[in-house]
């Protein structure tokens, strides 16, 4: 394939953004090469600005749920477009969709919106802690919750392809009252409540996590967690930006049948639109401005253009009772298919899977943490990246990434996507 104008693009961005991106893992860093420039999309595929297709497996890092330019979004945001963008002042939209999603997700009463995941995560610590009165809060390497100060330590997704697990201009002030925890190692967490007793507000948590490939909580993980939350009267922040309306209508609670105190949305909840949302039972939430003393706020949070892009989204997955079967099958599916042709090629791996997310782990044994995760073979990923690029599949530039199944993709996608890896393989 021919990336002609995408370099050209890529040269002038670099002269006036920083790395030529505005948001550094779409800068190609951890896999070589210049980023690829989209010109449009449709369904599972998108357009580059060569006139290259390549297929999906990204999809706006898990929005697009439904495919690309899905109808029924682009006609409410056409529509509500029309009748101006922004107020500043409350809307009916806001209700219609907060009235869904408290329908749709287990054990919320009230929803706030916001403008990202970030601002979702951020603002949920800030309740907990203004809820409970206590600072410190627990969250797992190689998880990410955003890119706020207090979650910059050890996080998952860019910052792990770009090594700077700590970034400067995080103060140690704020370093230290973000406890760092193992993913899946319970023994752990109850270490650091016993020693900071009465002092954590919240442990916060990627209930499958997705910044560090796709890895599962093992059996009993989620539960032992609110058990000790429980005990400890601490509350439990599920980050459902990624795992909220993907893994089941009602997210990784109901997939898990677990109560989280705090739920952060992201992605999905936006249709494609600058959309993230905390949520909680009424007696968390009314602790919020201006019920309550914890401040929040936001010029553009509530927007209409991405609120109508947001309940077409939910509505859409709302009505379809298989939709989220569908997309395990299709992942299954792509998961066995991969999994034999890597075997039949002798590439050492690990597929992991939960619902719609995967991720293949170039790297012998199971990957359930993040040391486990950063075990994978670099130069393999970058090789295998490329080739399936060449082929005309779209994986994330980086291996510390999920790939998001859309219900766009066919079974013709998903073969043609398995003789690609197929091919590759044989270079490997
Ligand atoms: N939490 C999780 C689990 C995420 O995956 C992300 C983004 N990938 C965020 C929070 C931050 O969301 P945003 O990029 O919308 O700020």
């Amino acid at each position: 394939m021919i990336y002609q104008r995408s370099s050209a693009l890529f040269a002038e961005a670099e002269k006036v953004i920083p790395g030529g991106v505005n948001s550094p893992v779409r800068a190609f860093k951890g896999v070589g090469g210049t980023p690829i420039f989209v010109k449009e999309a449709k369904g599972a595929y998108l357009y580059d600005e060569d006139g290259n297709r390549l297929i999906d497996y990204i999809n706006s890092w898990g929005p697009m749920i439904l495919g690309h330019a899905f109808e029924p979004v682009v006609k409410a945001v056409v529509e509500k477009a029309k009748k101006g963008t922004s107020f500043g002042m409350p809307t009916e939209i806001e209700t219609k969709i907060a009235e869904l999603a408290v329908s749709m997700v287990p054990n919320i009463d009230k929803i706030r919106f916001v403008n990202s995941g970030t601002e979702a995560c951020m603002s949920a610590v800030r309740l907990a802690r203004g809820f409970t009165g206590r600072d410190k809060i627990i969250k797992f390497a190689g998880c990410y919750h955003g890119h706020s100060d207090s979650f910059l330590i050890q996080a998952g997704s860019g910052a792990s392809t770009f090594g700077t697990p700590n970034s400067p201009g995080v103060t140690q002030g704020t370093a230290k009252d973000t406890l760092l925890a193992n993913y899946n190692d319970i023994e752990n967490v109850k270490a650091l409540i016993a020693s900071n007793p009465n002092e954590i507000a919240c442990i916060i948590i990627e209930p499958v996590a997705g910044n560090m490939g796709c890895i599962p909580p093992k059996e009993g993980f989620l539960e032992a967690l609110r058990q000790l939350c429980d005990t400890n009267r601490i509350l439990l922040v599920f980050d459902e930006v990624m795992t909220g309306f993907r893994l089941a209508k009602g997210g990784a609670q109901q997939l898990f049948n677990i109560n989280a105190d705090i739920v952060c949305f992201g992605k999905v909840i936006g249709g494609g639109l600058p959309v993230g949302a905390f949520a909680a039972r009424n007696e968390i939430m009314n602790h919020l401005a201006p019920l309550g003393p914890v401040y929040q706020a936001g010029t553009l949070s509530g927007n209409p253009l991405a609120m109508a892009a947001g309940l077409a989204m939910l509505t859409a997955l709302n009505n379809d009772s298989e939709i989220f079967n569908r997309l395990a099958e299709k992942t299954e599916y792509l998961h066995k298919g991969m999994a034999k042709v890597l075997n039949d090629n002798k590439i050492t791996h690990t597929i992991n899977r939960v619902g719609s997310m995967i991720s293949v782990h170039f790297s012998e044994g199971e990957v359930t943490d993040f040391n486990s995760s950063a075990k994978g073979n670099n130069a393999t990923f970058k090789a295998f990246f490329h080739g399936m690029l060449k082929e005309g599949v779209y994986i994330a530039p980086s291996a510390f990434e999920t790939w998001f199944i859309t219900d766009a993709l066919t079974y013709e996608d998903l073969d043609f996507t398995i003789k690609a890896v197929d091919k590759v393989a044989q270079t490997l």
